[in-house]
């Protein structure tokens, strides 16, 4: 079948191709020719993730899925959280969200942290949710370099290393999207 995944991000592609099942043919929107962003104006995960998802429904009515994750740090108060990747600035790279994350959190000795991956579903109009989280730390410093985004300063709970320091696989068999893909993935089997 085919799906479409609302996302302008070709790492986040690369990652959702090799966690779903090869039947399931996913189209990019760059496949359809669409190379607007699009709008990401909820409050919340889901609600992002929703609008992102019916978007493509109301544009091409196409079955399509987008996700909206955020990176929840317990002693900013949840922050970045839905604005995880505008922190710095709307045109903020992901350097510059790091630096203020490191920056903030200079003097705080809980760096606990939380990636949240809200994934929205909609084949026909109507919507399911799929969430996936990961425990873990915010490091003293970058390590690694693999990897997008927080990835270098996000050390999940068990490990010694951050998710720049893994491969894409050991990443993905971990991580807040790789979980929330599993259940979109047990949901498709069921129902298609
Ligand atoms: P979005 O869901 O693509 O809007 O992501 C929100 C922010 O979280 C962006 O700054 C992303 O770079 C960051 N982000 C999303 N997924 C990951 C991840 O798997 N690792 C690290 N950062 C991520």
């Amino acid at each position: 079948m085919k799906l479409v995944f609302a996302t302008q991000n070709r790492n986040k592609i690369k990652e959702v191709k090799l966690l779903l099942p090869s039947e399931i043919n996913i189209i990019s929107l760059a496949e359809l020719h669409c190379h607007e962003d699009i709008p990401e104006t909820a409050d919340t995960l889901d609600g992002n993730a929703q609008l992102k998802a019916e978007f493509v429904w109301n544009k091409y009515a196409l079955g399509s899925f987008a996700d909206d994750t955020g990176l929840l740090i317990d002693a900013l108060n949840g922050a970045p959280g839905v604005y995880s990747a505008r922190y710095a600035g709307l045109q903020a790279t992901a350097d510059d969200n790091i630096d203020k994350v490191l920056h903030k959190m200079k003097n705080k000795s809980n760096r606990a942290a939380r990636f949240i991956t809200s994934i929205a579903l909609n084949l026909d109009g109507s919507t399911h949710f799929f969430k996936g989280i990961i425990e873990g730390q915010i490091s003293k410093e970058r390590m690694g370099k693999k990897g997008f985004g927080y990835d270098p300063i996000f050390i999940p709970k068990g490990y010694q290393k951050s998710f720049a320091q893994m491969t894409p696989e050991e990443k993905n068999s971990i991580s807040h999207r790789g979980r929330a893909l599993e259940y979109l993935n047990t949901y498709l089997r069921k129902t298609l």
